[in-house]
C-alpha cells in the first residue's frame, strides 16, 4: 500500500518540494474525511513518472502537469507547480507555464478555502483559507473580478463557488456574487457537461434547495434552469397551497433523498404549473395537465444539458405520475405499477410524492405509505415480474397448437397480467390450462 505520507517522502527525497492541497487539506480542516488525495509538486511530469516508475501511471494531463499514481487502490493526482494560464480560444488551454514555488501555485487557486497546502504539520495559507473555513465564507484568491471572467476555467468558477457554498453551508462573499452576477453570460463556455457534473454535485449535496436559491441569487438560475426560474413567485391561488410553486418545488427538493433521478423531478415536477393555470368558477387554481407540460420541460432541458438516456427516462416517467397517488393505491394498482416501472423507479415516486404532500397543506401520506406496505408485500411473494420469469414460454403455447404470430403473444399477455395483478399461480400446469382456455376462446372469435 502506497501512502500518501510515502508518495510526499518519496518526491522530498528525490528533491521535489511537495505538498498536500485542494480539497483534502480543506477537508481536512473541517474535520471530514476525504479520499480525493491532490498533491503539488515542483517535479515536473517526467519526473513525477520516474519517482513512481514502479507504479501504475495515467497520464491524464501531462501537457498541464498532471499525474495519477495509483498505489494499491488508492490514486493520487500529483500535479507541478503551476502558474495561472489563460485559455486560448477561451475553451482550451493555451500554454501551461510551470513554477518553482508553492506560492505561485496557490495563487491560481480558485478561492481561499482551496488555496491551501500542507506537509506534515505546517499549514501554507497564504490567502487566510483557515480563517475562511471557520468563518465559512467562499472568497476569490485575489480580485474576484478578475479571477471570475471570460475563459472556461474562470466561468466554472461561478459554478464551483455556488456548489461549494451549498455543500459546505458556507456563503459567498459579496464581491465575489457580483463578480458572477456580472459575467453570467460566461457561462457559455463551460461545456453542458461539465456545468451538469457541478448542478448534480449541488443537487446530490446535503442541501440542494439552498443550491439552487443561491443559483437565483448569483443570477445563473434564469440561465441554467430558466422554466424552474419562471416558478418563482408564481401564486397558485390554491387552497391546496400555502407556498408559491418555486418555493413549493424547493421544499419538495428538500424533501427527496439524494437521488439524482428523484431530485431532478422534484425540482421540475410542477414546471408545468405556470402554463396550464386557469383559475375556475370558485376562484381557485387549477392545473389541469401540467404533469405532462413539466415532463416535455425536463425532457428538452436535460436534453440540452446531454444528461444521460435513462436518467431523463426515469425523471420522465417520475414527473408524469406524480399525481397519481390522488387515486389510492390498492395491491393490484401497485402490482401494476411494479411491472410497469420496475422497483427502482416505484420507490422514487413514492419519495416524489410523499415529498409533494408534505409540501403542501395536506400532510396525510397514509396513502403513499399504504402503497409501499402494498410494495413490500408483493416483493415478499417473489413476484413474476417480466415474461422471462413466466413458468411457460411462448414456445410452450406453441407446443399447445397454437399458430406461431400474434396470437401466442395475446396469449402469453393475459397470461402475465393473470399472474402479475390477479394472484394466478405462477406453476406451469395452471399456465398451460389457462393458455388452453384463452387461445381456444380468441380462436373462436377470430374464426368463426
Ligand atoms: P472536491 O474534490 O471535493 O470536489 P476540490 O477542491 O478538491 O474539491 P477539485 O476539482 O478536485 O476540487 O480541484 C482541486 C483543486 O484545484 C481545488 O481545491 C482548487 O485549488 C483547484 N481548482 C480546481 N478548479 C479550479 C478552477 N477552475 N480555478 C482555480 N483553481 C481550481
Ligand atoms: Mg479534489
Amino acid at each position: 500500500m502506497l501512502s500518501k505520507e510515502e508518495v510526499l517522502a518519496r518526491l522530498n527525497k528525490a528533491g521535489y518540494e511537495s505538498y498536500l492541497v485542494g480539497g483534502f487539506v480543506r477537508d481536512k480542516l473541517m474535520g471530514r474525511e476525504s479520499s480525493d488525495i491532490d498533491i503539488a509538486t515542483k517535479a515536473h511530469p517526467n519526473q513525477i513518472e520516474e519517482v513512481f516508475k514502479d507504479f501504475k501511471i495515467i497520464d491524464i494531463g501531462k501537457n498541464f502537469g498532471t499525474i495519477r499514481v495509483i498505489g494499491d487502490g488508492q490514486e493520487y493526482e500529483i500535479t507541478t507547480f503551476r502558474k495561472d494560464f489563460s485559455y486560448k480560444d477561451k475553451r482550451r488551454p493555451g500554454q501551461v507555464i510551470f513554477a518553482d514555488k508553492i506560492e505561485t501555485d496557490l495563487e491560481r487557486r480558485d478561492f481561499t478555502i482551496n488555496a491551501l497546502a500542507l506537509i506534515d504539520d505546517n499549514l501554507i495559507d497564504p490567502f487566510g483559507g483557515q480563517l475562511d473555513i471557520k468563518e465559512k465564507i467562499i472568497r476569490a484568491v485575489g480580485s474576484p473580478y478578475e479571477r471570475i471572467s471570460e475563459d472556461y476555467l474562470r466561468a466554472l468558477r461561478a459554478l464551483r463557488a455556488v456548489r461549494f457554498a451549498a455543500n459546505l453551508g458556507f456563503n459567498i462573499e459579496g464581491e465575489l456574487q457580483e463578480a458572477i452576477k456580472k459575467n453570467f453570460k460566461n457561462l457559455a463556455y463551460i461545456s453542458v457537461e461539465r456545468q451538469a457534473a457541478e448542478l448534480d454535485k449541488i443537487l446530490l449535496g446535503p442541501d440542494p434547495a439552498r443550491g439552487i436559491r443561491l443559483l437565483d441569487k448569483v443570477g445563473l438560475l434564469n440561465e441554467i434552469f430558466p422554466e424552474v426560474s419562471a416558478m418563482i413567485g408564481f401564486d397558485q391561488h390554491s387552497p391546496h397551497h400555502y407556498l408559491d410553486c418555486f418555493d413549493h418545488s424547493l421544499k419538495v427538493l428538500e424533501g427527496t433523498p439524494s437521488d439524482l433521478a428523484t431530485r431532478l423531478a422534484a425540482l421540475f415536477h410542477d414546471t408545468g404549473k405556470p402554463a396550464t393555470f386557469f383559475l375556475d368558477e370558485k376562484g381557485q387554481g387549477r392545473f389541469f395537465g401540467h404533469q405532462k407540460i413539466s415532463q416535455d420541460l425536463a425532457i428538452e432541458r436535460l436534453k440540452y444539458l446531454r444528461y444521460p438516456k435513462k436518467i431523463i427516462e426515469d425523471v420522465s416517467i417520475l414527473i408524469g405520475r406524480h399525481m397519481d397517488s390522488s387515486n389510492t393505491y390498492t395491491e393490484k394498482s401497485v402490482a401494476r405499477l411494479l411491472r410497469k416501472l420496475g422497483q427502482e423507479n416505484i420507490r422514487r415516486l413514492f419519495d416524489l410524492q410523499e415529498a409533494d404532500i408534505l409540501a403542501t397543506v395536506h400532510e396525510d401520506i397514509s396513502n403513499i405509505n399504504q402503497g409501499r406496505k402494498f410494495l413490500k408485500k408483493i416483493l415478499d411473494s417473489k413476484p413474476v415480474l417480466s415474461r422471462k420469469d413466466l413458468a411457460i414460454s411462448g414456445r410452450d403455447v406453441i407446443e399447445l397448437g397454437f399458430e406461431q404470430g400474434p396470437l401466442v403473444g395475446h396469449i402469453l399477455r393475459k397470461i402475465e397480467r393473470a399472474v402479475f395483478e390477479e394472484n394466478l399461480k405462477n406453476d406451469r400446469d395452471t399456465l398451460l390450462s389457462m393458455a388452453r382456455n384463452i387461445g381456444l376462446k380468441l380462436d373462436r372469435k377470430t374464426y368463426e
